[in-house]
């Protein structure tokens, strides 16, 4: 069963597609296709869809899952416990654990990936996860987060994880400069991230916009997560989150906001208005007690959603497919049984994630799109009694792992094994380095 996700929703029984290169050439029904192409994957008995688009992640935090001081926190209690052990990052753990948390979305069906580094200890760089993703091959749009305004200038973060603003703004610059890639297909794009509202300065907010205006990129940052951060805002700049980000650029087709558990009525009509984005975490949201965000009501009104799985360290698990199920059953929660339904949940996992990081090539299966696709072997266990409905059977069940992977043309994922990496080492230099990191501290 190929799912398309293309203007008509078309789910094709006995689908195929036929791809060139890195883009999808023809999609239909199997014996339409041509008959000989260089590589056939063989994938009768599989669900294939789209693959998904992770819009918010830090996956250095793949290194601090499960802390013991900060299992049972709010997020600014949360984030402080983790703060000072975060401050003993190297280069070595950034590029480890963005391919950690990379090799666990990849075998969970995602194929594009944001992620938001804000915090640069011990001479680490953006530039290391950007190698980390090229070599795992997966499509990356790489957030240069910040943290500016430390504890003594009223802010959150301790004084010896913040960088100093112009600092901030150059090295963002020389990595679109360096890196960026504005094509079609592209394989890696910058993003200007300040950090949160609470970390950064209004000056620096403000800068940023314009520097990502100046070079056509597109911008992220956390907004209206829980109470607190609505009372910060109100406290500190007399506003609500989503006046605040309107006063300082913050709004736009290209911007996207994570969470917005918070967003008011006003709020979410702004961002209805001016196409901004929200990177839905629902089962951060959860685990922070955070709230639950109104999505149906962003949805109703027009507002681009796509979904994130959030740090490790507040999720604790990167499991893509499962955060699409999460997301249903999050909503139905606050909402209504009617509030989501399986197939609306896959649509903000694939064209809602690619709206949101402002791109038209990925979250569809169709001529001219990129080819990323991933598939699900229905044999297993958890489709078991559900194949009349295999596509709903995705997201109501619970299907952890892809069988294949194809990101941009090249196979990541073949019979559930990664091709790119050798993923035992990883997952034991990872631990290692975890290990270190929570004995430093
Ligand atoms: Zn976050």
């Amino acid at each position: 069963m190929l799912v398309t996700m293309d203007g008509s929703r078309r789910e094709i029984r006995d689908g195929g597609l036929y791809i060139k290169g890195n883009r999808i050439e023809g999609v239909g029904p199997a014996s339409e296709l041509p008959e000989h192409a260089d590589e056939v994957l063989d994938l009768r008995g599989h669900l294939v869809i789209p693959g998904l688009v992770n819009t918010h992640h830090h996956m250095y935090q793949s290194l601090t899952r499960a802390i013991p001081a900060a299992q049972n926190a709010e997020l600014f209690g949360w984030l402080t416990s983790l703060y000072r052990i975060w401050a003993n990052l190297t280069p070595e753990m950034i590029a480890v654990s963005t391919q950690t948390a990379m090799a666990e979305l990849l075998l969970s069906g995602c194929t594009t990936s944001s992620d938001h580094l804000y915090i640069y200890p011990n001479g680490s760089r953006l530039d290391d996860s950007i190698a980390a993703a090229r070599e795992i091959g997966m499509r990356f749009h790489a957030a240069r987060g910040s943290m500016s305004v430390g504890q003594k200038d009223g802010g959150l973060p301790p004084d010896s994880v913040v960088e100093n603003e112009d600092a901030i703004l150059k090295d963002t610059q020389r990595l679109i400069e360096t890196y960026n890639d504005e094509g079609r297909y592209a394989m890696l794009r910058v993003v200007v991230a300040p950090c949160s509202p609470f970390s950064v300065s209004r000056e620096l907010m403000r800068d940023s916009a314009v520097l990502a205006r100046q070079y056509g990129v597109s911008m992220h940052t956390h907004l209206a997560e829980n109470v607190n951060d609505v009372a910060y805002s109100r406290e500190k700049f007399g506003m609500t989150p989503a006046e605040y980000a309107e006063d300082l650029g913050w709004v736009g087709h290209d911007v996207w906001h994570a969470h917005c558990v918070q967003l008011d009525r006003a709020g979410i009509d702004l961002f209805a208005r001016t196409g901004t984005g929200v990177a839905h975490c629902p089962c951060s949201n959860m685990r922070l007690a955070s709230g639950i965000a109104p999505i149906r009501a962003m949805r109703d009104a027009g507002v681009p959603v796509g979904l994130g799985v959030d740090g490790s360290a507040s999720n604790d698990g990167a499991q893509m497919v499962g955060e699409v199920r999460q997301a249903l059953l999050l909503q139905r929660v606050g909402f209504g049984p009617d509030a989501m339904t399986a197939r609306e949940a896959l649509e903000i996992a694939t064209l809602g994630g690619a709206k949101v990081l402002g791109r038209d090539d990925i979250g569809a299966l169709a001529p001219g799109m990129a080819a990323d696709f991933v598939s699900f072997d229905l044999s297993q266990p958890a489709f078991a009694g559900a194949l009349h409905d295999p596509v709903a059977a995705l997201v109501f069940c619970a299907p952890s792992q892809v069988s294949t992977s194809v990101i941009d043309g090249k196979v990541v994922v073949r019979e559930g094994r990664l091709t790119t990496l050798e993923l035992g080492a990883l997952v034991e230099r990872h631990n290692r380095l975890a290990g270190a990191l929570a004995n430093r501290a």
